[in-house]
């Protein structure tokens, strides 16, 4: 638990009726044969906030978004989403519960259009899957053309509305990146776990998703990010957890925790 969270969590009431933190980490672990990718590691993530993960290479912070998102299951601890327990549950049933994560290399289906693969990326459709379509059965009916709106208004907001016809193989790599977070967009998440979101792209689009990731969290959205561009940390986390050899080193504001020895040391040792 944070020590203090002046933001409304989005999780269970504590016994005063204060809302809690809508994702808790407690004490997990993931160890992959004799490396421990992860080891002990706590925090906790406010609704409406964006929270940093940092730390050196190998630091085990992908591994935590993989076991946060349901990708692997920990080795031990527990992790709490919206006031239930969720450990150990697999991918598909987070995000329908709302916790959706991006990779570190943008997946993106390079035969399909750039709506395409914001489109095909929602499931529970009728009539619409990805081998269905992946197929060639292109047929859209009012459930698609709701999530065809959504990713319209996506591409609009992310300035890509003039690629949406455009086979993603021809995409740039930014862009490839932009069509990962906006095709996690698409599932509506509560919390959104992004790996290196800003890698490769320019300044200019760099700041444009520091602005939409600030526009959804009033919205109540959630962030856990990793990433390494600590200028765009310092700007958009009201908390970073600081991450080396799978443990957490320290957490706080951006500003004070570049004062610190141990962090310091970490990111230059590391
Ligand atoms: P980070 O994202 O901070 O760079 P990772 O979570 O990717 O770190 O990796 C943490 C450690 O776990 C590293 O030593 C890495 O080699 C190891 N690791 C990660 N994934 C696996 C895996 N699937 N199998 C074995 N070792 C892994
Ligand atoms: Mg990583």
């Amino acid at each position: 638990m944070t020590a203090s969270a002046p933001e409304p969590g989005g999780g269970a009431p504590d016994a005063a009726g204060r809302p809690g933190p809508l994702l808790t980490v407690e004490r997990l672990a993931k160890q992959f044969g004799g490396v421990r990718a992860v080891d002990t590691v706590d925090f906790a993530v406010d609704a409406g906030t964006i929270t940093g993960l940092i730390g050196p290479n190998g630091a085990g912070k992908s591994t935590v978004l993989s076991v946060v998102s349901g990708q692997l299951p920990p080795t031990s601890g527990r992790v709490r989403f919206a006031g239930a327990d969720v450990t150990g549950q697999p991918m598909h049933r987070l995000a329908r519960l709302g916790v959706v994560r991006t990779f570190q290399l943008a997946r993106v289906f390079g035969g399909l259009t750039t709506l395409e693969n914001l489109v095909v990326g929602v499931p529970q459709q009728r009539g619409l899957t990805p081998l269905g379509i992946l197929g060639g059965r292109r047929v859209w009916g009012p459930q698609e053309r709701t999530l065809i709106d959504r990713a319209r208004q996506l591409l609009t907001t992310f300035g890509m509305a003039h690629t949406a016809d455009d086979l993603a193989r021809t995409l740039s790599g930014g862009q490839r990146r932009a069509v990962e977070i906006m095709r996690a967009l698409m599932m509506r998440p509560r919390l959104l776990l992004l790996d290196e979101p800003m890698a490769g792209l320019s300044p200019s689009l760099t700041r444009r998703l520091e602005e939409i990731f600030l526009e959804l969290c009033t919205t109540g959205l959630a962030v856990l990010l990793v990433e390494h561009e600590l200028e765009s940390v310092e700007r958009l986390c009201s908390n970073v957890v600081v991450m080396a050899n799978g443990r957490v080193l320290a957490q706080g504001r951006m500003a004070d925790l570049r004062t610190r020895r141990e962090v310091q040391d970490a990111y230059v040792v590391g």
